[in-house]
């Protein structure tokens, strides 16, 4: 595995990391799980004003570190800005809430005694983490296992070493631990064989279905809890009586954003026949005004893509696509300019057995599909491997609700675009993933949930 950032924007390799060394891996393993010692047997309120210092250096530092994600893989500067601030967010809102979650609960029992869950932290966590956001996603596991007192070894993507220097460069100039997370340049083997480590007790991936795969089944093999935020194929329904207009301004967006490589971008618009149309042409419309150029510019709307082997990867999934009998609305032509960039495209008559119909397509490529009813769009929506998140637009959002509740995913927003937040359970089912991050639910995903009876 080469870590090494290469600036998709100027296709300049900026910096070469050389690979964790066993020593490294083993002075990693053996300070964690002495800083996990320690963590045992201290209250998770102690940790609370270290969680906020670490907020708080974020915001001081978030020029440099959106700076550190745009040049790893992309991102525009103002988004990445806003993903700094939510990593502050994420942070503080677990530094205040942390130790209350934790709080030990009692047991209405017909048993003698007493009967309380406590608490406990499990023990050193393998965190493997993607370059889409490359700080944010580290933050969604890092904050809550703080607080729970699970050290960290982080292995990020090999394209965005930048960023996960710059994550770890905070926790060392804050006051908590150094241990707290560890970042080294892991090959494959070596994730498998810290993960067999016993001093390790969890793991937490998010990736793609085949990493997942791979990562869960060292997990399975060794007995390690593990949770698995994988990706998407998400939905967006159109019901009959949406708002044309407000669908327009969001759709766009929702397919758009970070170029297209988000888990839970909408990747296939499921729209009623009396809107397609109106549906399409406003986001052809809105697709052609989107302006790609330098991500530091203020005015630049659409990203280049992470690296060169995404930019291949999408452009072979759309010319098979349309070999197989989609047709091309709009897009799929070269942009001129040395960066990663992929014209927004937009594909029509997917039949099911174009391999474009089950496929993720990780960038700014839709996929727009007419339907003739309610039922119809459900069944749609629900025909995939894939199960994360989804939209649903109706004029009438009981309506709205009653459909998302059908949707067979982890995640459903009604008449809005998806959003994360602290407080919000992140996660999918079916091939997505198992597991929640973020909320109270990922704050107990790697706790020993202890039960004790006192008589
Ligand atoms: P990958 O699975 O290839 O990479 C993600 C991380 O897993 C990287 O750090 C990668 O390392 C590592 N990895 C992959 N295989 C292994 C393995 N066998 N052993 C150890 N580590 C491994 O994903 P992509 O780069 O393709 O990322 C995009 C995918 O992630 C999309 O499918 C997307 O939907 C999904 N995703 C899911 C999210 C969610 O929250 N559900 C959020 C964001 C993205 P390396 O870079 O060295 O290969």
């Amino acid at each position: 595995m080469a870590y090494k950032t290469i600036n998709p924007y100027t296709n300049e390799v900026v910096k070469e990391y050389p690979n964790a060394t066993t020593d490294d891996i083993q002075k990693a393993l053996t300070v964690g799980h002495q800083l996990f010692k320690q963590w045992e047997a201290d209250k998770p309120e102690n940790r609370s004003g270290q969680l906020h210092e670490i907020a708080k250096l974020f915001r001081k530092h978030s020029d440099q570190l959106a700076k550190a994600m745009v040049t790893d893989m992309g991102k525009l500067y103002r988004e990445a800005q806003g993903k700094v601030e939510l990593c502050a967010l994420i942070a503080d809102y677990f530094a205040d809430h942390g130790a209350q979650l934790l709080a030990p609960t009692k047991i209405e029992t017909v048993a003698t005694g007493d009967a309380q869950i406590k608490k406990h932290p499990l023990g050193i966590l393998m965190m493997v983490e993607p370059w889409n956001f490359p700080m944010y996603q580290i933050m969604r596991v890092f904050a809550p296992n703080f607080m729970v007192g699970n050290p960290m070894i982080l292995k990020h993507a090999s394209n965005t070493p930048g960023s996960a220097v710059a994550f770890e460069d905070v926790i060392k100039e804050s006051s908590a631990p150094d241990a707290s997370l560890q970042n080294l340049f892991l090959s494959y083997d070596q994730v498998s064989e810290i993960i067999a480590d016993s001093r390790v007790q969890g793991v937490a991936l998010t990736g793609s279905e085949r990493g997942g795969r791979s990562v869960a089944k060292a997990a399975g093999e060794n007995l390690k809890k593990n949770t698995m935020e994988l990706g998407g194929t998400d939905a967006f329904v159109v019901l009959d009586d949406a708002d044309i207009d407000s669908v327009a301004d969001i759709a766009w967006r929702a397919r758009l954003y970070n170029a297209g490589q988000v888990c839970t971008s909408s990747k296939r618009f499921i729209v009623a026949a009396n809107l397609y149309d109106q549906f399409l042409a406003k986001l052809k419309e809105n697709f052609a005004n989107v302006k790609p150029g330098d991500p530091m510019d203020s005015q630049t709307t659409l990203a280049p893509m992470n690296s060169k082997r995404a930019k291949d990867k999408l452009q072979s999934q759309v010319d098979e696509a349309i070999e197989a009998g989609a047709t091309l609305y709009y897009g799929n032509k070269k942009i001129d300019l040395p960066g990663q960039f992929f014209q927004p495209t937009i594909l029509t008559d997917i039949k099911k057995d174009n391999p474009a119909y089950s496929e993720e397509m990780f960038g700014p490529v839709a996929q727009v599909y007419k339907v003739n009813s309610e039922q119809e769009a459900i069944d749609l929506a629900n025909d995939s491997d894939l199960g994360l998140g989804g939209i649903v637009f109706s004029g009438d959002p009981k309506r709205g609700t009653k459909v998302a509740s059908r949707i067979e995913t982890g995640m459903v927003f009604v008449n809005n675009f998806m959003t994360s937040l602290p407080d919000l359970p992140f996660g999918g089912v079916k091939n997505s993933g198992y597991g929640r991050e973020m909320s109270s639910l990922g704050l107990n995903a790697f706790v020993n949930e202890q039960l004790i009876v006192t008589a």
